[in-house]
């Protein structure tokens, strides 16, 4: 089981599968309160950054679930040089339809809520795990401005414009669902790049280490094209936050 190859090329090198840098991930961790002790799911956790971070500063104990063989390995052996091996676990497997055997205090999917469906439904299927006044925590895109045609919300990688909402219709949605939106913590232009800039050097290596690789052309075509997709599109239109809520 695994996820597209590309991804697993571009976002090699990366401990941070989103437009965060390591200080706004701090910037959540702080923002949370977090007590020791307290249990965290992660659906889509990527290469564990959050919870071994989490663990080391805040002593949480935590359950990731990740589709990647790659990135679950990286993830546990992130714990292990973060000296927080005994506390996060680090599951390999889908997570559509995965529910903690325990009830958590917090529980998260950030960048990755296809896994129930949508925003919605992720969040229908966190609340599964969560135990009475625990936080879910969000983490998606919205649109910094409308993209004026369809094309160019493809372009900025959405299937459609309806595929996000503007940052207040967000907030309001989540309102629909009563749920309080108790915090957040938004991405910038610039944590946006050392999310997509940093594949291009990434995929610049992998060219030169892959010289006979079937996937060659793509990546090639990838490294030519994104600096200037992203520029025009992406940085422009799209933003993404961390979203902290609880049921009312
Ligand atoms: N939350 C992480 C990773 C976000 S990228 C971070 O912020 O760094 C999206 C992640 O979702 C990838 O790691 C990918 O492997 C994972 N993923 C995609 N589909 C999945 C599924 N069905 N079940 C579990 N993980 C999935």
């Amino acid at each position: 089981m695994d996820i597209p190859r590309i991804f697993t090329i571009t976002e090699s090198a990366h401990r941070i599968h989103n437009p965060f840098t390591p200080e706004k991930l701090d910037t959540l961790g702080a923002a949370l309160r977090l007590e020791p002790g307290t249990r965290v799911l992660d659906l889509g956790s990527g290469s564990g950054e959050m919870l071994c971070t989490f663990a080391r500063d805040y002593g949480i104990a935590g359950v990731g679930v990740d589709m990647s063989p790659l990135f679950t390995e990286q993830a546990r052996r992130r714990a292990e040089e973060l000296g927080v091996a005994n506390r996060v676990t680090f599951v390999h497997g889908d997570a559509v339809g995965y529910v903690a055997d325990k009830k958590v205090g917090v529980a998260a999917c950030l960048g990755a809520t296809w896994i129930g469906g949508g925003v919605g439904g992720t969040i229908e299927l966190l609340a599964k795990s969560l135990d009475t006044g625990g936080i879910t925590l969000i983490g998606e895109p919205y649109w910094r401005q409308l993209p004026p045609t369809e094309d160019v919300a493809r372009e900025c990688d959405a299937g459609s414009i309806s595929d996000f909402l503007m940052l207040p219709d967000l907030l309001a949605f989540f309102d629909d669902l009563d749920y309080d939106v108790v915090e957040m913590v938004l991405a910038d232009q610039d944590s946006w790049d050392r999310y997509e800039a940093a594949k291009w050097l990434t995929m610049r290596r992998w060219l030169e280490a892959n010289p006979d690789d079937d996937f060659k052309e793509e990546v090639r075509a990838a490294l030519t094209r994104e600096p200037k997709r992203y520029a025009t599109y992406t940085r422009e239109f799209l933003g993404w936050g961390v979203f902290a809520l609880m049921a009312r």
